[in-house]
C-alpha cells in the first residue's frame, strides 16, 4: 500500500496560486503530503475579471466546503446588451443565453475572490505558500526533483505540479517553448478598467464592428468598469507582450474612427495602469506529464476565456490529479490515470469555445456580425434557450467526479 500511510509523506511543489494551484494544495494536504506552493506575484489580489463556476466543478467546490462562501460572494450578472453604433439596442438577453447552464449550478464572481477563498482554506494547515518566488531550473533524476528557485534558494521535491497558466514557466521548462501548443484563435484582447460613467449594474455591454468589438463589464454594482477592446489579427502579436506602450497604440490605431463608446474606452486603455493584453489562445497538449512533473489547469489544457469554462476545469483537474496521486503507489500511474480520467472532459469543454463564443463576441466579417444579428434577435424574440446553450450545460456537467474520501484519514484532518 501507498506509503502515506506510513508517517513518510511525499512532498510536492505546486507552481501557481491562483485556481489549479490551492485547489491542488488543498486536497494534497489533506491526503497528507508535503505541499509547498511558490506564487510569482507578491500577494494574492483581489477582485479582477469574473470568472465561472459551473457544472461538475459546483462538486469540487462543495467537497472543500466553499459553495456558501461563492454563494455569496455571486456577482449576479443579469443582462448582456449588443448596442450598434448609436448605442441602441440590438437584442438583450440572459448570460446563461449564451454560456448554458443549470439554473442553481453556477456561480460568477472576480477571480481574486474565488483566488483569496482557496488560499484561504490552506492558511491554517501545513501548506507552505511562498510569494515572490518561481522555478528557475529544475532537473528529474528519476528518483525526484531538484529544483533551484529565482531566489537561487534550492530543494528537492518528489514531484513538481505546474499550475502556473497559459504561458506556464514549469511547461517551459519541461516541455519547451510554448508555440506548439499555442492554439491561437485568431484574435486578442484588451482588458482594463474605467470608471463607471454610465451608470451601469450587474450587466454587460457589447458593441461589435467587423474584425473588432468593445465592451464593458459591471461587476455588480461598482464604481469601476471593466473594459475590454478585442480585436482579431491572423498573425498572433505574441512578441508585443513585451512592450506594452506598443500594444496600447496598436490597439489606439484599431479602434481609430471606430462607434458608440469606442474614443472613451480607447482613452481609458491609454491611460490604464492595470491594462491586461494577451492573444485569445488553448493549450493542446498531447501529454500532461513528463516524469515527475506534471501539469495542471490552463498550463496543460487552457480552454480560452470564450468557453467561459478555464475556471472550473482548473477546479476539477486539480482535484481529479491530487486524487489519482493519493490512489496510485506509483506517481506515473497516477498521472496516466489523471489523463484518462479527465482529458475526454477537458477536450469537450475546449470545443465549447470553438463552437459558440466566437461568432457572438467577434464577428470578423459584415456577414458574420448580420448573421450575429439575427441570431441575437431571435434569441431575445422567443426568450427561449437556444439548443446550444443546452448542449453546453450537457458539457459542463460531462465528468462524474471520482470519490476519493477513502484517503482521507482522521490523521489527515488537521
Ligand atoms: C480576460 C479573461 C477572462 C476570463 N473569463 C473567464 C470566465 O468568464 N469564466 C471562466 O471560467 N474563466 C475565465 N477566464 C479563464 C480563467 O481565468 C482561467 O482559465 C483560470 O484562471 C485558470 O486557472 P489556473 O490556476 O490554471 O491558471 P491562472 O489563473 O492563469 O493562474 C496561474 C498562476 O500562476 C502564477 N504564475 C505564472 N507564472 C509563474 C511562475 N513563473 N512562477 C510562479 N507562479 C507563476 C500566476 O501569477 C497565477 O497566479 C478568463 C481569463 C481571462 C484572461
Amino acid at each position: 500500500m501507498f506509503e502515506l500511510q506510513g508517517a513518510k509523506s511525499r512532498s510536492v511543489l505546486i507552481s501557481g496560486a491562483s485556481i489549479a494551484g490551492p485547489t491542488l494544495a488543498y486536497w494534497l494536504d489533506r491526503y497528507g503530503f508535503d505541499v509547498t506552493v511558490v506564487e510569482r506575484a507578491d500577494t494574492i489580489r483581489s477582485g479582477g475579471y469574473p470568472v465561472d463556476v459551473r457544472g461538475t466543478a459546483i462538486d469540487v467546490v462543495e467537497r472543500m466546503g466553499l459553495l456558501p462562501q461563492l454563494r455569496s460572494a455571486h456577482i449576479d450578472t443579469r443582462k448582456l446588451t449588443f448596442v450598434d453604433a448609436g448605442g441602441h439596442p440590438i437584442a438583450t438577453i440572459a448570460p446563461e443565453e449564451m454560456a448554458g447552464g443549470v439554473t442553481g449550478r453556477h456561480v460568477e464572481l472576480p477571480r481574486g475572490e474565488l483566488t483569496s477563498l482557496l488560499v484561504d482554506l490552506t492558511r491554517d494547515r501545513k501548506v507552505r505558500t511562498r510569494f515572490s518566488e518561481s522555478i528557475a531550473a529544475l532537473h528529474d533524476d528519476g528518483a525526484g526533483v531538484d529544483v533551484r528557485f529565482s531566489s537561487g534558494a534550492q530543494q528537492r521535491f518528489d514531484l513538481v505540479i505546474g499550475a502556473d497558466g497559459l504561458h506556464s514557466n514549469t511547461r517551459a521548462l519541461v516541455f519547451g517553448p510554448e508555440a506548439p501548443f499555442n492554439r491561437y484563435l485568431g484574435f486578442c484582447f484588451n482588458l482594463f478598467s474605467l470608471p463607471n460613467d454610465l451608470g451601469l449594474a450587474h450587466e454587460a455591454v457589447v458593441y461589435a464592428e467587423p474584425g473588432r468589438a468593445a465592451g464593458v463589464y459591471a461587476v455588480g454594482d461598482s464604481h469601476t468598469l471593466l473594459g475590454f477592446l478585442n480585436f482579431c489579427t491572423d498573425e498572433p502579436p505574441f512578441h508585443s507582450h513585451a512592450d506594452i506602450d506598443e500594444q496600447r497604440q496598436r490597439t489606439a490605431d484599431i479602434f481609430s474612427h471606430a462607434g458608440w463608446e469606442v474614443p472613451r474606452l480607447v482613452a481609458a486603455m491609454l491611460r490604464a495602469d492595470d491594462l491586461y493584453f494577451d492573444t485569445v489562445s488553448q493549450i493542446h497538449m498531447p501529454r500532461w506529464s513528463s516524469g515527475r512533473v506534471a501539469l495542471a489547469g490552463d498550463a496543460a489544457h487552457a480552454p480560452s476565456f470564450l468557453s467561459g469554462q478555464g475556471t472550473s476545469l482548473a477546479l476539477v483537474g486539480a482535484y481529479v490529479l491530487a486524487g489519482e496521486l493519493v490512489a496510485h503507489p506509483d506517481p506515473m500511474d497516477a498521472f496516466a490515470a489523471y489523463e484518462t480520467i479527465a482529458r475526454p472532459f477537458m477536450e469537450a469543454n475546449q470545443a465549447l469555445a470553438l463552437r459558440k463564443g466566437r461568432s457572438l463576441l467577434m464577428p470578423r466579417t459584415q456577414d458574420e456580425l448580420d448573421a450575429r444579428n439575427a441570431a441575437l434577435a431571435a434569441m431575445q424574440a422567443s426568450g427561449r434557450t437556444p439548443s446550444r446553450a443546452e448542449q453546453a450545460g450537457e458539457v459542463h456537467n460531462a465528468l462524474r467526479l471520482p470519490d476519493y474520501s477513502r484517503w482521507l484519514h482522521e490523521g489527515h484532518r488537521r
